[in-house]
C-alpha cells in the first residue's frame, strides 16, 4: 500500500482516541478483514500503548465467506456457533470496546441465493442480540472505520488498475476521515460541535412530524414524544464520549413506528449482505411498508422486508445530513453504508436505537410499541437524499418551519 506509515498511525490514533476512547486497563475487540492485518497490527500496538489490557481480533475474509455461503449446508447456515456469539457477549460485558475495521466487497455474495443470504443474517441477527443490545444502547464505546480491500476499491473505482482503485480509495477515506487534517483529533472536536449545535436546535422544537418532498418522494414521519436528536460524539453509560461511526455527518432520531405515511424513493443504492438493491420506492402507510419495487435486487428487498414478522418493514430511525457534506461532495458512490449514509439524508428500516427516546433503554418490549418504538432483527440504512429534497418540521400546533431546503440546512447555527 502506498498510504505512509505516518498516515496509518495517524488514522490508528484517530480511532484508538477518538473512535472507542480506550481507557487504561480495558479491553478491545477488532473486527476487521484479514486483508487489512498491516493496519490492524499498528491499532493493536497504540491500543496496547494506550493501556489495553487485552487485543482481541476477529477476523474476517472475504473470499472464505464467500465459499462458505456457496457450500455449506442450511443447517450449517441457519446455526450460528453459540459458543462464538457467548465469546462476544463475554467481552462486552467485560466492557471491551469494539472497534470494527470495515470494507466489505458489495458484490461478495453476487450469485448466491437470497434464502441462503437471509438465514445467515437472520441466524446472526438472534445469536448476537444481546451482544448488539451493548452497542446499539451505548452500553459499551464501540466505532466503525473504513479500509479499502480490494474488492471494494474494484468496485468504486472500476477504470483503473486493482492498485490504483485502492491507492484512490485510501485517498478518500483518508480526507473523509480527516486524517489528513494538521490535528484530526482537534477537527473531530469541531465536527461534533456543529453535529451538537444541529441536534440541540430539534431536541428545543420537539417537531411532531418531518414532511418530506422530492421527485419520487411524498413522505410523513411522526416521530414519538420525547424523541432526542444523536450526532456526532456519543456518550457511553459510563459517561465516557466516543465516535461510534467515522466518518459521521448526520444526527438522527427514531421515528414512530406506526406514524409514517406515504412514499419514498431511494436516491443511492444499497448493498445489503453483499447483494445491490437500487432505484426502489417504499410505500408505507401507519408506519408498515404495504408495497415497494425496485429496478435492481428486488428479490433481495423482498427478503429484507421479511425478515420478521413486521418489525423489518417499519422505520427505526431519521437521519439528516446536508448534501453538502465531504462524502457527497466526493460525487463517489461508496456501495457501503458506512459512507454513503453519511452523504445523503437517510431512514433506516428495522430497529430503533432505544437511546433515541427518553428512558428508552429501561422499556420493555410492550412499552416500546406503547411509545411508537420499533424492534427487529434488522437495522437497514437506505439513502433519499439529494439536492432537490425539502423537509418541514410541524410543531405542536400545527405550524410547518423549513429545517431542510435544496438538500441542506434552513435551521440558523451560529
Ligand atoms: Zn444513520
Ligand atoms: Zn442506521
Amino acid at each position: 500500500m502506498t498510504v505512509s506509515m505516518e498516515t496509518l498511525q495517524k488514522y490508528a490514533k484517530l480511532a484508538i482516541q477518538t473512535g472507542v476512547n480506550l481507557q487504561k486497563g480495558q479491553g478491545l475487540l477488532i473486527n476487521a478483514p484479514i486483508e487489512a492485518v498491516e493496519f490492524v497490527r499498528i491499532i493493536a500496538k497504540e491500543a496496547y500503548e494506550t493501556g489495553a489490557k487485552n487485543v482481541h481480533i476477529e477476523w474476517n475474509d472475504g473470499d472464505l465467506t464467500f465459499e462458505k455461503m456457496k457450500h455449506a449446508t442450511m443447517e450449517v447456515l441457519e446455526n450460528f456457533p453459540k459458543w462464538r456469539a457467548d465469546g462476544l457477549t463475554e467481552m462486552a460485558k467485560d466492557d471491551y470496546a469494539v472497534l470494527t475495521v470495515y470494507g466489505e466487497n458489495p458484490d461478495l455474495l453476487k450469485g448466491i441465493e437470497a434464502e441462503r443470504i437471509s438465514a445467515v443474517n437472520k441466524a446472526g441477527a438472534i445469536a448476537l442480540s444481546e451482544y448488539r443490545d451493548y452497542m446499539m444502547n451505548d452500553k459499551i464505546r464501540w466505532s466503525i472505520v473504513g479500509y479499502p480491500t480490494s474488492g471494494w476499491a474494484e468496485k468504486v473505482f472500476p477504470d483503473v488498475s486493482p492498485e490504483a482503485a485502492k491507492d484512490k480509495l485510501w485517498d478518500q477515506i483518508i480526507s473523509i476521515a480527516r486524517v489528513d487534517q494538521q490535528n484530526p483529533m482537534d477537527a473531530w472536536d469541531k465536527h461534533n460541535e456543529t453535529l451538537k449545535q444541529a441536534r440541540e436546535f430539534l431536541n428545543k422544537k420537539q417537531y411532531k412530524k418531518l414532511i418530506y418532498k422530492a421527485e419520487g418522494t411524498d413522505l410523513t414521519i411522526e416521530l414519538p414524544e420525547h424523541h432526542i436528536w444523536h450526532g456526532g460524539a456519543a456518550t457511553s453509560a459510563k459517561g465516557v464520549r466516543f465516535n461510534p461511526n467515522m466518518p459521521t455527518e448526520e444526527v438522527f432520531t427514531m421515528p414512530h413506528k406506526y406514524g409514517v405515511n406515504g412514499t419514498v424513493s431511494s436516491t443511492k443504492p444499497l448493498s445489503y449482505g453483499g447483494n445491490l438493491i437500487d432505484n426502489f420506492t417504499l410505500t408505507f402507510k401507519d408506519g408498515k411498508v404495504v408495497d415497494f419495487s425496485a429496478e435492481q435486487g428486488e428479490e433481495a428487498l423482498k427478503h429484507m422486508l421479511d425478515t420478521d414478522e413486521d418489525g423489518a418493514r417499519r422505520l427505526g430511525e431519521v437521519a439528516l445530513v446536508p448534501h453538502e457534506s465531504p462524502i457527497s461532495q466526493s460525487g463517489i458512490i461508496f456501495y457501503n453504508t458506512l459512507f454513503d449514509e453519511n452523504a445523503s439524508c437517510h431512514l433506516a428500516l428495522g430497529k430503533a436505537y432505544p437511546t433515541n427516546i427518553k428512558d428508552g433503554s429501561n422499556m420493555d418490549t410492550e412499552e416500546m410499541d406503547k411509545h411508537g418504538v420499533n424492534d427487529s432483527l434488522i437495522h437497514e440504512d437506505f439513502m433519499i437524499g439529494s439536492a432537490e429534497l425539502n423537509i418541514d418540521g410541524e410543531t405542536k400546533d400545527g405550524k410547518l418551519e423549513p429545517i431542510f431546503r435544496n438538500g441542506t440546512w434552513a435551521i440558523p447555527f451560529e
